[in-house]
């Protein structure tokens, strides 16, 4: 089958189609990031307005690679097999956007609908670079939104182990960026001041580290890097933004690995992966090879270029559902939250 899928969860507009072998056809990605850094973050409303511009365009050049891929002169809606698209979680009116047009051209094509929650996207993300990847395996969501590890107990079989209790680890990137004036996104900046940086610098909190639990809290960290900020900028210092961006980093990273070593020894699980945008992180990613090592377990991550968000990873969901015949009717509404658990 050829399956098209669309994301618009948040701020970027992309389409993607797959192959019955998961082989991604075509998979573009229209970020409007450009029009939300002068912002410091994303604006939803202009969220929402960008994806109406852009989704028509998204589709037709996505339609139009796959083509190429497949050697014909063209591909339309009627040669697909089925429409897959995020419904949840992100911003509701932009996921509507996506969930709106999925719809319609579904309805029109007369072809049957898949919804996909963009954190199990996250998860298959991990099938990008390696086909072969499958549960069991525990996987550590860190995104824009989201900061959870959970127990991929069989596909579509999840069991959250434990989540932030307020800010996503994606979020925190982004705030110190702020603090820094580094601008948004915070992540990739963050990182590259990071790595020139000594992580040994500046002692920044652990929070939740001997909590016992495999729950997150970032915002005291947030909270902790912003006074040193203010308290060195207060005492005429000068701020060595590549040490506070590698402490910051030191802090974050010991946590996560703390805890994914625990999420590991409870569940057994053979295999670790990573998700969303936080997953491209080069620290974050050498210190879990270093673990999966010494735990002897497989670790798998997502190519660089699949960890932020994309269709393509949301097309291998919805073919895996079309597959199993589970469709979604007219009716399926963008929401802003959805329970991992409770999926199916
Ligand atoms: P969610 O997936 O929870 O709905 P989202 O889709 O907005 O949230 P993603 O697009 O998956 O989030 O990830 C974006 C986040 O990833 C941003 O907060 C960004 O700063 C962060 N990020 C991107 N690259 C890096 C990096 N190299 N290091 C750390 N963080 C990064
Ligand atoms: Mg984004
Ligand atoms: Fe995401």
């Amino acid at each position: 089958p050829l399956i098209l899928a669309i994301e618009s969860s948040c701020d970027e507009t992309a389409a993607a189609i797959v192959d019955g072998k998961g082989n991604l056809l075509s998979d573009v990605v229209a970020s409007q990031i450009d029009f939300h850094s002068r912002f410091g973050g994303v604006v939803p409303e202009i969220a929402s307005r960008k994806h109406i511009e852009a989704i028509c365009g998204v589709c037709d050049e996505c339609l139009d690679v796959a083509a190429q891929r497949l050697g014909m002169e063209r591909l339309t809606w009627s040669d697909l097999d089925g429409v897959g698209v995020t419904y949840a979680p992100g911003l509701v009116g932009a996921l509507v956007v996506g969930v709106a047009f999925a719809k319609g051209a579904a309805w029109a094509a007369d072809k049957p609908l898949v919804g996909v929650n963009h954190l199990e996207g996250h998860m298959y993300a991990n099938k990008i670079g390696a086909p072969d990847f499958a549960p069991p395996a525990v996987v550590s969501l860190v995104s824009g939104g989201n900061t959870m590890l959970v127990h991929m107990r069989g596909w579509g079989d999840y069991r959250v182990l434990g989540a932030t209790i307020d800010d996503a680890v994606g979020e925190a990137f982004d705030k110190v960026a702020k603090a820094l004036g580094l601008g948004y996104p915070g992540g990739p900046v963050v990182s590259a001041q990071g790595a020139k940086g000594n992580p040994k610098a500046i002692e920044f909190p652990r929070a939740m580290m001997h909590s016992g639990d495999m729950r997150f809290s970032l915002s005291g960290l947030k909270t902790a890097v912003v006074t040193y900020i203010n308290n060195e900028r207060a005492a005429g210092r000068e701020l060595n933004v590549p040490d506070i961006c590698a402490s910051f980093e030191a802090a974050v990273v010991d946590v996560q690995v703390k805890k994914a070593e625990m999420a590991l020894r409870e569940t057994g699980a053979p295999t670790f992966c990573l998700g969303g945008g936080v997953a491209a992180n080069p620290v974050l990613r050498a210190a879990y090879e270093k673990l999966c090592k010494k735990m002897q377990v497989r670790l798998v991550m997502p190519p660089l270029s699949a960890c932020g968000d994309n269709a393509g990873m949301i097309a291998l969901v919805a073919l895996d559902r079309f597959r199993q015949g589970k469709f979604y009717g007219l009716e399926t509404d963008a929401q802003a939250h959805a329970d991992l658990e409770q999926e199916y």
